[in-house]
């Protein structure tokens, strides 16, 4: 099959056709019939259940959404995964139509046992939402009853207020405690291994969804990221046990300081337009030819956050082999060049049993457009960003999407996701399994794309076709449109014959 026929095959065909002429591309594997899925989750999170009534709501998953798998958060204190629609975004069409601003707190949404948090200060305080709920054991027994399975979903996000946060709290470039967890802290890694370990032996679970969005030093200080803003004077993290770590393996503490408080005067000048004589990249370059530190302290980050992921893991397997270990791999790793450079799939792989891959190509318009705004204000400053653009479409392997102006309104298409989905199942070469994310009406600006069914089952199809081994349908249900999860349901029967 060649591209042509690919296009007309794959839904979302019409997005496409606005986005002008295809550049050549290196050859994609042909679709395939869209393939049965092992495993069509969902990500809900516990308010759902309470407004809603736990039938209620595991009803519409099965019989719209054809869901097999339910992945509760069970620990954030963020609100990507937990609670109602988020302030200022209209309610989907199920579920109380109130904002949950004024009560929502965020913890965990089970009941932390004492004897499993020993050795950190950290003590997952139980989320005082819906008061003593424990919300796995009261789910656990309806999703049982259906034959259906429950993961946990556990989430790096905390508030500055928690018991513990500011002793363990990364140190910025400053010297200043910040608000989020430093991972190269042994408290931190306890943390973590002590709540998975708990789950898993409290509660006849399925497994663990492990998620961590977090950056290191590098793409901090240039917001290569969708999601932040440019933070070069506040990057992380500078403590004594990433002191330590750098000592280990020879890496000069100083001189990582020198180098990031350098490239921290280049991003400040780059944003008042103060244009270096060979020009921002090279500039950029540079720096880091001077300050080879530079990378070997964001390496530093990388390497404590997969061995988070790596002791989850291990904890995890201790209480029951057979238990599922997945990492959540953030959209920046589809978006940024650099970012890809740093996350392996056949590296992660080792780590977990199946990864799910963020490829939301609603909301990735946006995101994207966001993504090279920033680093177009800075490293790749004298390309002009429509340019800068394609460029990155050519080194990311994305078909023909939206120019810039269009990106946000358009969104990616279906064929993104089917790119993404070949790409992660090349990169783990059968060692785990790939679990696509599906974007069911992520929150997005007011003039960006919203999904339609439509466009959630062409996702979907796209997915399966690539040969996903299932999917999970995010961020929540709290945020999803009915109609919208009926659409990933009619392509999951299709899939599966029927
Ligand atoms: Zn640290």
């Amino acid at each position: 099959m060649n591209r042509r026929e690919f296009l007309q095959n794959c839904a979302g065909v019409a997005a496409l056709a606005a986005a002008g002429s295809p550049a050549a591309l290196p050859p994609l594997r042909a679709a395939e019939t869209p393939r049965k899925p092992k495993t069509n989750g969902i990500q809900v999170g516990s308010v759902s259940f309470v407004d809603e009534g736990t039938d209620k709501v595991l009803d519409f998953l099965q019989e719209r959404g054809a869901v097999d798998t339910v992945y509760l958060t069970t620990f954030t204190y963020g609100r990507g995964l937990a609670g109602r629609q988020i302030p200022g975004q209209p309610f989907p069409d199920h579920g109380a139509q109130i904002s949950d601003e004024k009560t929502f707190h965020g913890g965990n949404y089970a009941t932390p046992h004492p004897e499993f948090y020993r050795d950190t200060v950290l003590k997952a305080a139980h989320a005082p939402d819906h008061g003593d709920l424990d919300i796995v054991a009261t789910v656990l027994p309806a999703v049982r009853k259906r034959g259906m399975k429950l993961h946990c979903s556990v989430e790096d996000v905390f508030r500055f207020d928690v018991q513990g946060v500011r002793e363990v709290a990364e140190v910025d470039l400053q010297g200043r405690r910040t608000g989020t967890l430093c991972l190269c802290h042994p408290d931190v890694r306890a943390f973590w291994s002590g709540l998975a370990t708990d789950l898993c032996k409290s509660y006849e679970i399925d497994g663990i969804l492990f998620f961590n969005e977090r950056n290191g030093p590098l793409l901090n200080a240039l917001g290569a990221s969708h999601a932040q803003s440019i933070a070069s004077s506040r990057v992380t993290c500078f403590c004594e046990h990433h002191q330590r770590a750098a000592k280990e393996r020879g890496v000069d503490f100083e001189r990582a300081r020198q180098g990031y408080q350098a490239l921290d005067r280049f991003v400040q000048a780059a944003l008042k337009d103060q244009r270096p004589a060979d020009g921002y990249f090279v500039e950029f370059w540079r720096l880091l030819v001077e300050y080879p530190e530079i990378i070997a302290w964001d390496r530093l980050f990388d390497d404590a956050k997969h061995q988070v992921l790596a002791e989850v893991n291990a904890a995890v397997k201790r209480v029951r082999p057979g238990l599922q270990v997945g990492f959540h791999i953030e959209h920046v790793n589809s978006f940024n060049p650099i970012f890809r450079a740093t996350r392996s799939y056949a590296d992660l792989a080792t780590k977990a049993d199946f990864l799910k891959v963020v490829m939301y190509n609603n909301c990735g318009g946006e995101r994207y457009a966001n993504f090279i705004r920033n680093v177009g204000s800075t490293v790749f400053r004298d390309v002009p960003k429509d340019e800068l653009l394609r460029f990155n479409n050519h080194l990311l392997n994305y078909g023909a999407e939206a120019g810039l102006d269009e990106l946000a309104a358009a969104g990616l298409s279906a064929d993104y996701v089917f790119r993404e989905t070949q790409r992660a199942l090349a990169g783990v070469q059968g060692k785990c399994k790939v679990l696509p994310g599906i974007d069911i009406g992520i929150p997005t600006g007011s003039h960006s794309r919203k999904a339609s069914p439509d466009d959630t089952y062409a996702a979907v199809v796209a997915a399966l076709k690539a040969g996903a081994d299932g999917l999970i349908l995010s961020r929540k249900y709290s945020e999803m449109q009915l109609a919208n999860l009926a659409a990933a349901g009619r392509a999951v029967r299709e899939a599966a014959g029927g």
